[in-house]
């Protein structure tokens, strides 16, 4: 499946906000549109030769669908899994805004990003493509692959001992959210439960997403 593989520091500074999209670098001075930007760095206006100039507010419909670009590229997916995932949660009984981020909380790759084995979602995704992540046992490749509750989801053994897995392990400092129950081993934990809303700490506002889909 293609994917975006621009530069991603251009997104965040399209959606005027901090996507983490990059790791370790969005926690420090050097990314764009953080408050505690260096004059060297900051550029927290929207990219391009007119960017300073989309500074003003828009209309309805672009609110909304920057919210919808917002939320797809904080979780990597192109327009039409998106759009996919969008019509299935509409089908879903329930509230459409909150069954679209559960089903983007639940793909297996979020997973490997909230277990903190990835230091974002794209290194999350390539883990997972490349082999590193397993659920119950057996390995799966497919960073779009959902997760259920009580599948216990790990880093391969052979993977544990990776650099890059232990150092994020080590280094960053992001809890587990709460349907997700660590193990003694911090490379496997186990779905304990569906993610509820106020556990997803992502700035999107979902209704402006649905109002976006439903015209
Ligand atoms: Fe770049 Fe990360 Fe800052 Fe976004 S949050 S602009 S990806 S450094």
């Amino acid at each position: 499946m293609a994917r975006y593989t621009g530069p991603v520091c251009r997104l965040c500074r399209r959606e005027r906000t901090k996507l983490f999209l990059k790791g370790e670098r969005c926690y420090s001075m050097k990314c764009p549109v953080s408050d505690q930007a260096t004059d060297r760095h900051s550029r927290a206006y929207p990219p391009g030769e007119h960017g300073r100039d989309r500074m003003r507010q828009g209309s309805e419909y672009l609110s909304q669908l920057r919210e919808k670009q917002k939320a797809r590229r904080i979780y990597g997916l192109l327009e039409r899994q998106f759009r996919n995932l969008y019509a299935e949660a509409n089908r879903q009984p329930g509230i459409t805004g909150e069954n679209l981020l559960r089903l983007l909380e639940l793909r297996l790759d979020n997973v490997t990003f909230r277990s903190v084995w990835g230091a974002s979602r794209s290194q999350s995704r390539q883990l997972v493509r490349h082999g590193h992540v397993q659920v119950n046992g057996r390995r799966v490749t497919i960073p779009s692959y959902r997760v259920r509750v009580g599948d216990v989801v790990a880093v391969v053994p052979k993977s544990r001992e990776l650099y890059v897995v232990r150092r994020n392990l080590d280094t960053i400092d992001r809890p587990l959210p709460p349907w997700l129950q660590g193990g003694p081993e911090r490379t496997q934990v186990t779905v304990a439960d569906l993610p509820k809303r106020e556990h997803i700490d992502e700035p999107v506002r979902e209704q402006l997403i649905v109002e976006l889909y439903s015209k």
